[in-house]
């Protein structure tokens, strides 16, 4: 059975162990990849796209899969896909859709305009999206806030830790997703499952996305404050791989697999404050704890103290 979610739109070595082309009888490009646990991926690339286009995609797939061992050192499943069709549409939005099928092969599509550029597709944070979705297990439906929050929190983490963006961008970028849903402010007044409940229909994407970005970003700082920096999500995520990472949870069961797995209440403590918040949570405190002000719209990142030290090690998996 297919599972689908879909959206509009320091280096260690991990990959590339083996990489080799399959001569296919429908002519499409097919890599097949595996990790340093030996987890195995295929990335296809459609035919139709011209043949230096093809090597670049498959290229940028490359990079995809190896920022995703930047969180816990392994993919999360045994198998897994990454599968680029053609799309028609402007070089300006490259990647125009994008999905990820559950299955027994997790499988993550992008449609690609045929024009694209490679810096074009390496600037683009759809893929670095698409590809943190795979850090938690299936979860059904509903609870858009968890795994989209999930995903918009990583995708820039991911590129940071892969050299793709700084830390100040990191940052940055993190702040402009907060404003974006701070600044979506037409179900105030309803908690976030009602409004993550009608999303579809009535809108509210921002404050269901960024509140649940708030979330791990949240529960990323307290796991690593009360550790004294040597547990945070990434640990917490690989635990919960390590025992549920064929299945299919429901969001409660997930944050009760987390609380279990780090020992703490932290997540279930971060669930029940935001599920009823009303509005989206400030995230200028959290920025304050990491030596993180806002000037205008701008990030400034202080250079020293306790704060900028806790800040720099979000660059590094906790994991690793
Ligand atoms: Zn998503």
């Amino acid at each position: 059975m297919t599972r689908r979610t879909r959206h509009l739109s320091g280096r260690r070595c991990l990959l590339a162990i083996a990489c080799c082309l399959l001569a296919m009888a429908t002519a499409r490009a097919e890599h097949v990849l595996y990790d340093a646990d030996g987890r195995r991926l295929e990335v296809s690339v459609s035919p139709r796209f011209p043949v230096d286009s093809r090597q670049q995609i498959t290229h940028w797939a490359e990079q995809l899969a190896h920022s995703l061992t930047l969180v816990y050192g392994h993919w999360p499943r045994q198998r897994w896909a990454i599968e680029v069709e053609t799309a028609s549409g402007s070089a300006d939005d490259p990647i125009p859709w994008a999905q990820v099928s559950r299955g027994d092969t997790d499988r993550v599509s992008f449609y690609v305009v045929t024009n694209t550029h490679t810096d074009a597709l390496a600037r683009e944070w759809t893929g670095y999206h698409e590809v943190s979705h795979l850090l938690l297990p299936y979860r059904g439906w509903g609870d858009t806030w968890f795994s989209e929050g999930l995903a918009s929190y990583y995708q820039n983490l991911i590129q940071a830790r892969a050299g793709l963006i700084t830390e100040q961008d990191m940052w940055q970028r993190l702040h402009a997703g907060f404003v974006r849903g701070r600044d979506d402010t037409r179900f105030d007044g309803l908690s976030l499952i009602s409004v993550n409940r009608q999303m579809r229909r009535n809108g509210g994407y921002m404050r269901v996305y960024w509140s649940g970005a708030w979330y791990f970003l949240a529960a990323d700082l307290r796991l690593r404050q009360r550790s004294g920096g040597s547990y945070g999500l990434d640990n917490a995520l690989r635990d919960l791989n390590d025992c549920c990472g064929e299945d299919a949870l429901s969001v409660p069961e997930i944050i009760h697999q987390l609380d279990a797995a780090s020992k703490q209440s932290v997540f279930s403590e971060l669930y029940t404050q935001l599920r009823n918040a009303t509005q989206m949570p400030d995230h200028v405190p959290l920025f304050a704890e990491l030596g993180i002000t806002i000037a205008g719209d701008d990030v400034v990142l202080s250079d020293s103290g306790a704060a900028a030290q806790r800040r720099r090690q979000f660059l590094q998996s906790t994991a690793l």
